[in-house]
């Protein structure tokens, strides 16, 4: 026991001192980068209007050196798990060459992105958010200083990570330092409040499959979207990508808004032109008129519950929907239902009436549409897929997770004709 502790002890300020360099060094080289081409480029493509304050700079910065400390307190047992024999830390190349120390980094990498996507999903739960997330999520507006900004159960359940990965997989003490580069080189990549990945990073390039600053960002403006740490995959299997990340995104790196030109008067008058030939593009592709509205119109969900109004959205490709008409309107005092149970607490007090509950629907390659449609009976977002199953019908089915729903909506002007 003694000499598991003094194991323990000896490890630990090493530890320490790597988790804390790692943020500090991580965190201080964006913040350089962010100020160094500020204005030769990244100013334009600032991701919020908001600007984050002294007191949440300084409020994120205390909150990571603590989380460094927990890091660094559950890491010291993988020296002592190493020490027993628990696990396997390669130290040369002699048992495992330099192809399974990138396999294995792979994987690793993989394997996190998974945790951090299902436990950063679980603290969004209206039961676990305050305790676990909020701390994380008092920067709307995140800097890089906000990369290890947690409270301290949120922390811990990010450590554990390592240790237990480390119990089914022998690493590299070369792979495991790579992986603590790596993680926080992304985190104050996503967290740096101007997007600097480049336009190779776009949905549909190659490589798309990335996590970007603009995804991350929307994670703390939007709450209910975009949960993934380094990839999109999850977000994308389960339905949870933010609707409007491929066109903001596309916005923000696109030419004439976003490249740097030199300054003079000249170049100035050419970038305005440029710019509203580009926002004049932009304005096409949403405008109301040229979008695909087959299903636009009011329709009566089951049971008569609600009218929804299927409309072209917005801002952003495809159709939306918005509750126009509630049975259930007003409660038994006669106050208006608001969306009560809305995982994000800062959005409890939305009137159901008018809300949007379908976005970004459009049509998908079987025949049908497809889109995100949010239940406020239960506060969860759904992959929904709409089909038209006769003239005045359509059949509406939303899955989470492995549930799904399925309910047959049917057209106002049908009942509006009945009722002649
Ligand atoms: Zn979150
Ligand atoms: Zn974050």
């Amino acid at each position: 026991m003694n000499e598991l502790l003094h194991v323990y002890l000896s490890a630990w300020p090493t530890v320490w001192a790597m988790d804390t360099a790692r943020y500090l060094v991580g965190a201080t080289l964006m913040a350089t980068i962010l100020a160094l081409f500020w204005r030769a480029g990244l100013a334009r493509r600032k991701l919020q209007s908001r600007d984050a304050t002294g007191a949440d700079k300084r409020r994120e910065i205390l909150a990571s050196l603590r989380t460094a400390f927990i890091f660094s307190l559950l890491g010291a047992i993988v020296a002592v798990g190493d020490h027993q024999g628990w696990i396997t830390i390669y130290k040369g190349f002699r048992q495992a060459g330099l192809l399974y120390l990138v396999g294995s980094l792979a994987l690793m990498l993989v394997a996190h992105d998974t945790y951090f996507y299902w436990v950063h999903r679980a603290m969004h739960h209206r039961r676990l958010f305050r305790l676990f997330h909020r701390t994380h999520h008092l920067s709307r507006t995140p800097t890089p200083w906000a990369a290890y900004s947690f409270a301290v159960p949120e922390a811990i359940v990010h450590a554990a990570f390592v240790p237990l990965f480390l119990l089914f997989v022998p690493m590299h003490g070369l792979g495991l330092l790579a992986f603590g580069i790596i993680q926080i080189l992304r985190n104050v990549m996503g967290h740096a409040g101007a997007e600097v990945h480049s336009a190779a990073f776009g949905p549909g390039r190659w490589l798309g499959w990335n996590n970007t600053t603009t995804h991350h960002d929307l994670h703390h403006e939007a709450g209910r979207y975009n949960y993934g740490l380094y990839f999109r995959w999850w977000d994308k299997l389960m339905g949870t990508e933010h609707p409007d990340y491929r066109a903001k995104f596309e916005a923000i790196v696109s030419p004439g808004v976003a490249v740097p030109t030199p300054a003079g008067a000249g170049n100035a008058m050419l970038r305005t032109v440029a710019g509203s030939v580009l926002a004049g593009g932009l304005l096409l592709a949403a405008d109301p008129a040229h979008a695909d509205d087959g299903l636009a119109g009011r329709w009566m969900t089951q049971g008569a519950a609600a009218v929804v109004e299927l409309a072209p959205c917005n801002s952003t490709p495809g159709l939306c929907g918005t509750i126009r008409w509630l049975w259930d309107a007003v409660d038994e005092k006669g106050r208006p239902r608001l969306d009560a149970q809305n995982t994000d607490t800062a959005l409890r007090q939305r009137q159901l009436v008018g809300l949007s509950i379908l976005s970004g629907l459009t049509r998908s390659s079987n025949g049908g549409w497809e889109g995100r449609i949010y239940n406020p009976e239960d506060g969860q977002t759904y992959r929904a897929t709409v089909r038209q199953t006769g003239t005045d019908r359509l059949t509406i089915e939303g899955c989470v997770l492995f549930i799904c729903q399925k309910q047959v909506w049917r057209s106002t002007a049908a009942l509006v004709a009945a009722l002649r």
